[in-house]
């Protein structure tokens, strides 16, 4: 049925770059044998999940939605994919996102962007699904899979979720291994689930999450029971409210969200204290010197030697290969990132820029840190908006960074994020609220989005 669902809706929204049936069916199948078998069952035997086009699939074409990985079919299997097939899930087929996962609105991919299930009412104009994980984020809303995988940098797993009325976490940097996921910016790129509800967040998550000694950054910790310690009940827990959030002229119908999400927390039994981030309003830029440098390092590996496109004009040197094959392979936001990265780690602007922007990480970290001797779990919107329409900013990459505004500080300080959705503005379309936790309390953040939900 997912199968059937996924193909119909494929001219409309536009959310898979490629579909493979065959996986779904074939997990299916393999619930009828061990059933039959008596063999014990994985917790997500025969469940059909959408796979981000960012996890590198063994023998499915893997694009990170850009020209310059067509056709490249990886000789591996991510470890977040392959945790998921251990677990018993089937791949219906790979999600569209922006390319490489640089975007908010799915508009950078080079196979046309998704579009959200959603409308405003009484308008036909086709609304951002969010991004960068917007194939995942448009298929769970439009109920073509129940669950999905994202990746978040700086809020792709959060936003997308908060625009089309459904629920993802970003776990603690390290839990999800980024063995076999294309490489945006290392230091800040975290693999999570997308899905309905908190619950099933928290069964994905702990399918996906482990120590994998492939990846040096990965926690060598234990994956908790994550869905057996659900609970709703706030009772004794303190929730912080950031002021430096409150930002002035904020949408009306966020900040009433944003109101309601306190209301809420409190009925369940959470104390709420106001909170200070004094840093915040250094994170934005911080991260768009952060984010673009780790990209022009990791992006340098697309040459036209090693994977998918290579352009080599008839007569042309090596020096022309790579020009040619980045010139006909990279969108143009990805060009942009690589020109800023490159200028920010240059010999003459080195420390102003990234250097700077290191030491200002550093006390965006600490900001949380000593929040968190106050509070527990921290409540914020998701993001500044409800989701807005295709081109409405696809000529204004600031208008689209502004967009990540309340995502990126709990993306640069490594802490588990999460986001619920938290009812409709006054044009009917979803809103997100966001829960900040303190590094590897994954559960405390679920929690709160049970309290929520
Ligand atoms: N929108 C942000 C960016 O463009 C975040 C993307 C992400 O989290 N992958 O960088």
């Amino acid at each position: 049925a997912f199968n059937a669902a996924v193909a119909a809706a494929q001219p409309a929204l536009n959310a898979f770059i490629v579909t493979t049936p065959e996986a779904a069916l074939a997990a299916a199948r393999k619930v009828d044998t061990a059933r039959a078998a008596g063999q014990p069952l994985g917790k997500l035997a025969g469940v059909p999940i959408g796979m981000k086009d960012l996890f590198a699939t063994k023998g499915v074409q893997t694009t990170a939605a850009s020209r310059i990985l067509e056709g490249f079919t990886p000789e591996y299997e991510s470890t977040v994919s392959q945790n998921l097939w251990n677990a018993g899930a089937g791949m219906l087929g790979k999600l569209n996102l922006d390319q490489f996962a640089m975007g908010s609105s799915n508009e950078t991919s080079a196979f046309g962007n998704v579009i959200s299930p959603w409308r405003r009412p009484g308008d036909t104009a086709p609304l951002a699904p969010g991004g960068s994980s917007g194939g995942s984020s448009a298929a769970i809303a439009a109920r073509l899979c129940p669950a999905a995988t994202g990746t978040d940098t700086g809020g792709s797993i959060r936003q997308p979720a908060a625009f089309t009325g459904i629920a993802g976490i970003k776990p603690t940097y390290g839990r999800c291994s980024r063995w076999g996921v294309v490489a945006f910016a290392s230091s800040l790129d975290q693999a999570g689930p997308m899905a309905r509800s908190v619950q099933d967040c928290a069964i994905m998550l702990e399918a996906m999450a482990g120590f994998d000694p492939k990846d040096s950054t990965s926690l060598n910790l234990p994956v908790p029971a994550w869905e057996a310690g659900l609970n709703p009940s706030m009772a004794g827990k303190k929730v912080g409210i950031p002021r430096e959030y409150r930002l002035d002229g904020m949408d009306p119908d966020v900040a009433r969200s944003w109101d309601d999400g306190i209301a809420w927390l409190k009925d369940a039994g959470a104390e709420i204290v106001e909170i200070s981030l004094p840093h915040t309003r250094y994170a934005l830029p911080t991260y768009y010197i952060i984010a673009p440098a780790e990209a022009s390092s990791n992006l340098a590996r697309y040459d036209g030697v090693r994977y998918g496109l290579r352009d080599l004009p008839d007569g042309a040197g090596l020096q022309d290969m790579y020009a040619a094959t980045r010139a006909a392979g990279f969108g143009p936001e990805v060009k942009r990132r690589i020109m800023i990265g490159t200028y920010v780690l240059s010999a003459g602007f080195y420390d102003a820029y990234y250097t700077q922007a290191q030491k200002v990480r550093t006390l965006i970290a600490r900001d949380f840190e000593l929040a968190f001797q106050h509070c527990d779990v921290i409540l914020a919107p998701t993001a500044p908006t409800a989701a807005f329409a295709l081109g409405e900013k696809s000529d204004d990459p600031l208008a689209m960074y502004l967009n990540d505004v309340f995502s990126v500080p709990a993306s640069l300080a490594g802490l588990p994020a999460m986001s619920v959705p938290a009812g409709l503005d006054r044009q009917g379309l979803p809103l997100g609220l966001q829960v900040i936790g303190r590094a590897f309390d994954e559960q405390g953040v679920l929690n709160a989005g049970l309290a929520l939900e």
